[in-house]
């Protein structure tokens, strides 16, 4: 078994949005909050336009290293 710092070990971590919406995914960090999710996410919201939008999702995906 390997142990380096090389590869940060992944685990299940709780985020929390600014939306009060909770979900658990997979990050080296113990906690993570969010301002924004798929609670609030404009794609599925369909709420806000992408003027608002675009450079959070792009941050957020950067974030979590969504890929398109
Ligand atoms: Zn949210």
């Amino acid at each position: 078994m390997m142990k380096s710092g090389l590869h940060p070990e992944m685990k299940k971590t709780k985020v929390t949005c600014v939306c009060g919406a909770e979900f658990e995914m997979l990050s080296v960090r113990d906690e993570l909050k969010t301002e924004i999710c798929s609670n609030c996410h404009p794609f599925y919201t369909g709420k806000t336009k992408r003027i608002t939008a675009g450079g959070r999702v792009e941050k957020f995906n950067k974030k979590y290293g969504i890929q398109k």
